[in-house]
């Protein structure tokens, strides 16, 4: 039984994505194959787009859909079974195989690749890792952006950083991650809440998922904001300035300018008292960044990586799903634009333009 599927295809040399008509084969013994109604669009892709590559590539790395196959040795998911696709193993610890990137090939006889998994498609053919059973009562569309945007923004907060109640939080960025963080934020009962972003529209929707302060940073220097927002009284640095800053700043966009903001954003450590706070990267970083050493240094502060929200998709999964169900996270706010599959070069302009408020799907 072949299944013959439309995907949206990057072109070795530079030029926009063409839908192919793919005939897929059969699972291999650990793969999938999956029926999707929906993917999320994500900024990774772009930096897909932008960079050179030696083949045709594949892109899209959340979706939700349907079993409609599987290979041999897949025992976690049967035919029909709703099931969510992400780009992290469902649970690494509990095997010692590694997953498998899936290739296709093409009509015109090349072979197109994939960072693990492609879900811009009308159905995908992946490793059973990078596939989640989700319950049947799962909505098929928003559903479909928690396999990247909502595991990297809110994990980032749950597990990554480990906020607890009444911790201040800053989030540098609130697109589909930011304000999943912004959401995780609200949810542990993180105080205050603080959105940074250059769109006074985006901060105020930000204000929707739980942000509690916004500052637009083409207005004002985020960093000297946030201090003034966080000062504390009767707390002092070792250079005798009063303590100020967040406990956590994350920066969910990856420049340079943002990636050197959340160090000094970060509370300042109470000398002889206390240590500073905790910077996190989240956003795809695609330069080197100039830390100020000494403020790490004397601050006793920390500057840490989140890959994927430190998340295990077979765990989080239903908890986000959850936080959806009661309205938490509001999947359907955070999803702000949806586009057909034939619609694929104009979704990735709209991202490249900055258009899209939360996250972009398209739909099947
Ligand atoms: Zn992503």
């Amino acid at each position: 039984m072949s299944t013959t599927a439309r995907v949206a295809v990057l072109p070795k040399e530079k030029g926009p994505l063409a839908i192919v008509e793919v005939t897929f084969p059969d699972p291999a013994p650990h793969q999938v194959l999956i029926k999707q109604y929906a993917s999320g669009i994500c900024h990774s892709q772009l930096h897909q787009i932008h960079n050179p590559r030696a083949t045709p590539v594949v892109l899209g790395h959340e979706s939700t859909g349907v079993v409609i196959a599987k290979g041999n040795e897949v025992i976690h998911v049967q035919e029909g079974d709703l099931v969510m696709v992400t780009w992290v193993p469902r649970n690494q610890s509990t095997t010692d195989r590694l997953a498998v990137a899936t290739t296709l090939n093409l009509p015109d006889g090349s072979t197109a690749t994939c960072q693990n998994v492609f879900t811009w498609a009308d159905h995908t053919l992946v490793d059973e890792q990078y596939v989640v059973r989700v319950s049947e009562e799962t909505a098929r569309d928003v559903t479909a952006i928690i396999g990247c945007a909502v595991m990297t923004g809110a994990g980032a907060i749950l597990h990554t950083a480990g906020v607890k109640k009444g911790e201040s939080v800053a989030v540098f960025g609130v697109g589909g991650v930011g304000l999943s963080a912004v959401a995780a934020a609200k949810v542990v009962g993180a105080d205050p809440i603080i959105a940074v972003d250059l769109n006074e529209e985006k901060l105020s929707f930000a204000r929707r998922f739980g942000a509690t302060a916004t500052v637009n940073a083409s207005k004002e220097d985020p960093v000297k904001a946030i201090r003034q927002l966080t000062e504390r009284s009767g707390l002092f640095d070792f250079r005798q300035r009063p303590v100020a800053g967040v406990d956590y700043a994350l920066d969910c966009i990856g420049l340079k300018v943002t990636m050197e903001q959340i160090l000094p954003a970060v509370r300042s450590g109470a000398f002889g008292v206390s240590p500073g706070g905790t910077a996190v990267l989240v956003g795809v970083p695609l330069t080197k960044v100039e830390l100020i050493a000494g403020d790490l240094l004397v601050n006793e502060k920390k500057y840490m990586g989140s890959f994927a929200g430190s998340c295990i998709p077979e765990r989080d999964f239903p908890v986000f799903l959850d936080w959806h169900k009661t309205g938490q996270l509001n999947l359907n706010d955070l999803v702000t634009q949806r586009f057909t599959l034939d619609q694929v070069n104009e979704a990735v302009l709209a991202l490249e333009k900055g258009r899209i408020q939360g996250r972009a799907i398209f739909e099947f």
